[in-house]
């Protein structure tokens, strides 16, 4: 057993669609050591939960703690109180899955469970962008758009642990129909889909496709989230407006939350929002120009600090039950 893991406070768990990342953690926040485990969309719930246990047991047993706290974020519609994760947009097979119960009859220990954006708050809040502040909003940016809340301190989950929703507050009216059933949410503009498919609308309505494959895009069926990004961060125009619009979305969202919570910092974290500038420029004009004043002079909008670890060292956390700073 090495001295360095027995200092670890839980264990955290990513469950992600292509893999899930586990990490035992220690105080500070730090990574002692990390383990992945590959995922297959066709694996029952059942067959994942019995290779994550093994992983999860050989880790207790290197920390030399077989009851060392586990805590699970994942995205998507997840029930913290009851431990089911009821839909993932990562998961298309699980539907309802009582994942605490199934891994805490393996592990013998209660595990703990959130959805991403919720650990991923838990983590910004305690150590990252917000460590400093008593009241702050949590966005995540990318397939969808996660968020969460730490008001007075803590971490505000509502009165049956859905709040935050950010991605689902209404930016336009007569906007498209969201998975989530209404119409015209913040997600159904800004995640990354969307970002691809107006990105792909400009460069055939401007007729630049050559421009784009000269950037090293073997097709432009293929163009993702990312390339679109990393266009951007080169000042290529079009990318550069496809965020821009983006921003004004977001924008538009935060200034409502704004006015709402008068907040002192807004933290935007997830794969989309590594495009930096381009995006934050435009989300901080439109908060600017939107929220009322005296809110919008005292929020700043920064970017998340614990880049990918993020996810499991919020779920370690709130497994530790270490949630306020
Ligand atoms: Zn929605």
């Amino acid at each position: 057993m090495s001295p360095l893991l027995q200092s670890a406070v839980a264990i955290g768990v990513d469950i992600g669609g292509t893999s899930t990342k586990t990490a035992v953690v220690g105080e500070g926040p730090s990574v002692l050591k990390r383990r992945q485990l590959p995922m297959d969309s066709t694996e029952t719930p059942a067959a994942v939960v019995e290779k994550l246990s093994v992983m999860l047991r050989e880790l207790q047993t290197e920390c030399g703690d077989t009851r060392l706290p586990v805590g699970i974020g994942c995205a998507g519609l997840v029930d913290s109180q009851s431990g089911v994760v009821r839909t993932s947009p990562n998961l298309p097979a699980w539907r309802n899955v009582p994942l605490v119960k199934m891994l805490s009859r393996e592990l013998g220990i209660a595990a703990v469970l959130d959805n991403d954006a919720n650990v991923f708050s838990i983590a910004e809040g305690l150590y990252g962008a917000a460590r400093d502040s008593r009241h702050a909003v949590f966005m995540t940016l990318g397939t969808g758009v996660g968020g969460g809340l730490k008001l007075d301190g803590e971490i505000y989950t509502g009165s049956c642990g859905f709040a935050g929703e950010i991605g689902h507050i209404t930016v336009d009216p007569d906007g498209p129909v969201c998975s989530c059933g209404s119409r015209g949410c913040l997600e159904s503009f800004v995640g990354s889909a969307r970002i691809v498919q107006r990105a792909r609308m400009l460069i055939e309505e401007e007729g630049k496709q050559q421009e784009w494959l000269a950037f090293g895009i073997a097709s432009l069926d293929e163009l993702s989230a990312k390339d679109v990004g990393r266009a951007a961060r080169d000042k290529n125009d079009i990318a550069v407006r496809v965020f821009e619009e983006i921003g004004e979305y977001i924008g538009i969202a935060v200034a409502s939350v704004v006015n709402l919570l008068n907040p002192d910092i807004i933290v935007i974290g997830g794969g989309v929002s590594n495009v930096g500038a381009p995006l934050f420029q435009a989300v901080r004009a439109a908060v600017t120009r939107r929220a009322m004043g005296p809110s919008s002079e005292c929020v700043k909008i920064e970017p998340a600090k614990l880049g990918e670890d993020a996810g499991v060292i919020g779920a370690a956390m709130k497994a530790a039950g270490i949630q306020e700073g």
